[in-house]
Formats: C-alpha cells, sequence, structure tokens
C-alpha cells in the first residue's frame, strides 16, 4: 500500500488532531503526536539552528537531515519498519510533502484504514523517534524488527484495555536482517 500526502485546506490541522484525538491509543503517543504536529520534537535539524547540535544530520543514516519527515518518513531505516510492518506501506518520496499531510491523508474519516490501522501507524512514529532517541544516547542497536514488535505491543495493548473487541492477529510480512 502507497499512502500519499494530502494538500493542507481550512481546518486541515484543526481537523487532524480532532482525529488523533478519537484514537484509541496511549496519552504518551497522543503526546507524542501533538509534538510531531506541532514541529516541537528536538529533531537534529531543529536543534542545529540554535547551535545545540554538532550537525543537523540524521543519526541513523548519518546522509541527511534528520526532519521528522525524514527520520520518520522517508529514512532507509524508517523504510523498512514500515515495509516489515503488517500494513507493508511504501512511503513515497515523491508525495510525501510534510508529515501533518501525510497523517491528514491517512487519518480523514475517507481513509481506507480502520481505525485499528491508524492506532498502529501512530505507534509505529512514536516507536521509531523512541528507538532514534535510545540511538541518540548510544543505548540501543538498530533493529527494524524490534520497532515492528514493540509498536504491535503498543497498540494492543491499549486496544485490548479502551475496546471490547480482540486486536487482528498478524506478524511482522519480511524477515528483516539489521
Ligand atoms: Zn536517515
Amino acid at each position: 500500500m502507497v499512502l500519499r500526502s494530502f494538500g493542507a485546506s481550512t481546518g486541515f490541522l484543526d481537523n487532524l488532531w480532532k482525529q488523533i484525538w478519537s484514537l484509541k491509543i496511549h496519552l504518551k503517543v497522543r503526546h507524542f503526536m501533538w509534538q510531531a504536529l506541532n514541529h516541537s520534537l528536538a529533531t537534529k535539524e531543529a536543534l542545529f539552528s540554535p547551535k545545540c547540535a554538532a550537525d543537523p544530520l540524521c543519526p541513523i543514516c548519518k546522509e541527511n537531515l534528520e526532519t521528522i519527515e525524514h527520520l520518520l518518513l522517508l529514512c532507509e531505516w524508517s523504510h523498512k519498519v514500515w515495509h516489515g510492518s503488517y500494513l507493508s506501506l511504501i512511503m513515497d518520496p515523491m508525495h510525501v510533502t510534510s508529515f501533518e499531510a501525510l497523517c491528514y491523508s491517512f487519518l480523514v474519516e475517507d481513509s481506507p484504514l480502520e481505525d485499528y490501522d491508524k492506532a498502529y501507524i501512530a505507534c509505529v512514529y512514536w516507536n521509531i523517534w523512541k528507538t532514534r532517541s535510545a540511538l541518540v544516547c548510544s543505548i540501543v542497536a538498530l533493529n527494524p524488527l524490534q520497532v515492528i514488535e514493540s509498536s504491535n505491543a503498543t497498540v494492543e495493548k491499549h486496544w485490548k484495555i479502551n475496546c471490547n473487541v480482540v486486536p487482528p492477529l498478524f506478524c511482522p510480512k519480511i524477515s528483516i536482517d539489521k
């Protein structure tokens, strides 16, 4: 499945935030989404201008600016996470104009995704960020499969608590070496 960005419109962010608020996700994931959509995550690019980071490069690939879009959607490593997830998502760089536009494309009412899928995507974002932040502190190895499994556990745990239905069974689509 390839997700494409939609253009911004009046009330775009308000509507997007309303959709995120309705997701059955843990408060910490919701708070993370709020930070990401308000560009308040401490990415290397954001920290570089006020000279709070030695360089603006992605700490994973070390080749591109670490923007929110690059880290969460376009980094080659993040690609492995998305593609290996049960949704098997492919982020098309030609159609990723901004993080918020892509979020809008999968959260708006006519999105082809189920509520569980939407909650899962938010959990993948959060787990990518969590893994990246641990890497910056040099305390983890980069393992896309571990991120996928953490995302499965994150969304399942909250889903079971808030919904009276059993979450769908899934496993990573492919095996990943790195
Ligand atoms: Zn990267």
